[in-house]
């Protein structure tokens, strides 16, 4: 899916957030697979630090430690991402979606030497695709995610509050038909896109093969 671009990318800093059984990973497969190479999209840090077997606890002591590592390897990731010509680094969560999982007193900025305000600067735009209600298609495929499906709607909650003040977020809502969720998500990051990746955009938000699922 490569192609010219003339100009170097002016590189946009794009947020894919949403609580547990949101879709997240399914829809980063078709941005994958949707868009060219100029859009990359980073993994996700703390499934880098949970499932590379840091502990994970509900003691409050190691689950601050394991919120402050992954802040510090999403940092690092956005780093490495900042090294080639990017149109839109694509985080799968950003370091604030971290200040939603603080256990106990304090917060997450005061232990990693940051603050909420220059966190939300760092991202251009914030797609926050809604986690599904009970009844709405909850999806516990993902190992990672011990929480249940009222915890999710919890979390789904935090995380929304926690990115509160950013000046350009989305909320997709949860659907029954995923696709149109999809849709929805793809449009909105190929408005992120400028115009040279635009055209190159494979057309798959009008429903091609590879989002007719079985
Ligand atoms: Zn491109
Ligand atoms: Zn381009």
């Amino acid at each position: 899916m490569s192609h010219e671009c003339t100009e170097p990318h002016d590189r946009r800093l794009v947020v894919l957030t949403g609580g547990p059984g949101a879709g997240k990973t399914a829809l980063l497969e078709l941005v994958r697979q949707s868009f060219c190479a100029h859009v990359r999209v980073l993994p996700e840090a703390a499934g880098i630090v949970f499932g590379g077997g840091f502990p994970r606890s509900p003691v409050e002591g190691v689950a601050r430690a394991g919120q402050r590592a992954i802040f510090h390897i999403q940092r690092e990731l956005e780093a490495a991402a900042a090294a080639d010509d990017v149109a839109i680094v694509l985080c799968d969560r950003g370091t604030v979606d971290g200040s939603a999982y603080w256990p106990g007193a304090g917060d997450l900025w005061a232990a990693v030497g940051t603050t909420k305000a220059r966190e939300l600067e760092r991202y251009d735009a914030v797609i926050h695709l809604r986690t599904p209600t009970l009844d709405g298609g909850y999806n516990h495929d993902n190992p990672l995610r011990i929480e249940s499906a009222v915890e999710a709607a919890l979390i789904d909650e935090k995380i929304a509050e926690a990115w509160t003040g950013h000046p350009r977020r989305h909320f997709v809502p949860a659907e029954r038909d995923f696709l149109a969720k999809a849709r929805r998500a793809l449009a909105l990051l190929r408005d992120e896109l400028p115009e040279c990746c635009r055209r190159h955009v494979v057309p798959a938000l009008d429903g091609a093969r590879y989002l007719q699922r079985p």
